[in-house]
């Protein structure tokens, strides 16, 4: 049957037509410049044969989750400009000053630690070039620089402003290995992400084309990882209007990124896939229109250092090719650590144009039944009648799979959530023993 075009649709298969239009001449206009003006990297051999040469007689050791994700990062240039895990000096400024020692902003240090044992059993020394294995395939060449030890406890009072065992990034650091290697990494082979993660996976150069194809001038990144609830929506939609501001109207020229955080997982958690799907879900029911809303992730395992952790994303979704960045209340924070604000205090103490991304400072929403709606806390003055959206409420509604009110769920993003519960898994939204026994893995690698 054929369906009559709206006159909405209409104005949009025109606005299409100008985005083509405007292809070409964003293409022209294509930037790979990532945080602080450097290049974006890009470390990938692409060619098998060439592979197998490089690694062929060259020691291995083998890498955890954590670090096999940290490689994917840097080799495609998340980190830019960091081209490999740093170095002991490195590490020493970031600590500091929150600096490189190039001066450039650096929030967190990026180190691959590896068992002692197996460095001195190798007899690895500096100038050595390594295979690094992940799940007993290989990942990447690290061409060693630097062999290191360095003070775990100093490291966390830095990066997280405690030494406490319960922090889940103290407990992070705590855990390593007491032997650091730093140098460059090259992929040895593109890892091959599997249904649904591989529609979701930009690489910065990727995602910058894509920014360049559909022609938008801001891009706001929202960082997740929840299945959007009514509150998220809103913020995600409020946060667009902000990155909009004063841009011409004849052409939209302004898209919402949601760059889902894909890394461990814990029991009760929502599972990888709904996120991803459920987030494309607003998109594919026209609650954001195609041309403005994009969704992909970053592998990222979370450490919870609030404000540093804050500026940390900003440059991932700088060198992703946004021009925004929103922040809500306790981002990236656990307990009560930090301030719920801390993290939007930080831009503010950190040097002008060591940062090329503007913070959307967003605070607290809530359902308020007098407005009727989803409202804001810099908003609504209805303070004694407004109801929290707790997540632990709507997980206890989702749990006993009964369809929330429309305003708390979208009801085609609470199907695609049961559906993806029945198809990842294992029946539950959320993450079950069984899941993470039993899931299949985001991405594996060649052979070679
Ligand atoms: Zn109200």
């Amino acid at each position: 049957m054929a369906i009559a075009k709206t006159k909405e649709e209409g104005m949009n298969s025109q606005f299409l037509e100008s985005r083509v239009g405007n292809r070409y001449r964003s293409k022209a206009k294509m930037s790979y410049t990532g945080h602080c003006g450097k290049e974006i990297v890009e470390r990938v051999i692409t060619s098998p044969e060439e592979a197998k040469k490089r690694i062929e007689a060259l020691p291995r050791i083998a890498v955890t989750g954590r670090a096999a994700r940290e490689c994917i990062d840097i080799a495609y240039g998340f980190f830019t400009p960091l081209a490999g895990f740093m170095g002991k000096g490195d590490v020493d400024s970031v600590c500091k000053d929150m600096k490189l020692t190039d001066g450039t902003l650096w929030p967190i240090p990026i180190i691959l630690d590896v068992d002692g044992k197996a460095v001195e059993q190798k007899s690895l020394k500096q100038v050595d070039d390594i295979v690094l294995t992940y799940s007993e395939k290989p990942l990447a060449i690290l061409e060693i620089e630097e062999i290191y030890t360095y003070d775990k406890t100093q490291m966390a009072q830095a990066v997280f402003g405690t030494t406490d065992a319960k922090h889940p990034g103290v407990k992070m650091f705590d855990g390593l290995k007491d032997t650091f290697l730093a140098g460059k990494i090259t992929l040895v082979s593109p890892p091959r992400f599997q249904p649904p993660f591989d529609k979701f996976w930009f690489t910065p150069k990727r995602m910058r084309q894509k920014i360049a194809e559909k022609g938008f001038k801001r891009v706001v990144a929202h960082q997740t990882r929840n299945v959007p609830h009514g509150g998220h929506e809103w913020l995600m939609k409020g946060a667009w209007f902000s990155t909009h501001g004063e841009m011409p109207v004849e052409k939209l020229q302004t898209g919402i990124l949601v760059s889902c955080i894909i890394g461990p997982k814990r029991i009760g958690d929502y599972i990888d896939e709904a996120i991803l799907l459920c987030q494309q879900k607003l998109n594919d029911a026209r609650y954001f229109r195609d041309d403005v809303h994009m969704v992909s992730f970053v592998m990222w395992d979370m450490r919870y250092a609030g404000p540093r952790e804050a500026i940390l994303h900003a440059i991932i979704r700088e060198n992703l090719g946004c021009t925004h960045h929103m922040f809500g209340r306790d981002h990236a924070g656990v307990g009560s650590y930090y301030g719920p604000y801390d993290a939007h205090r930080i831009f503010d103490q950190i040097e002008q144009g060591s940062l090329n991304i503007k913070p959307i400072r967003v605070l607290e929403w809530w359902y308020c039944p007098v407005c009727g709606e989803v409202t804001y806390s810099g908003l609504c003055g209805h303070s004694k009648e407004r109801q929290a959206f707790s997540g632990t409420m709507i997980r206890s509604i989702v749990q006993d799979k009964v369809k929330p009110t429309r305003l708390i769920f979208r009801p085609e993003v609470f199907d695609e959530l049961m559906e993806c519960a029945e198809k990842y898994g294992f029946g539950s939204p959320f993450c079950t023993e069984e899941y993470l026994a039993k899931r299949q893995p985001v991405f594996e690698l060649a052979e070679l």
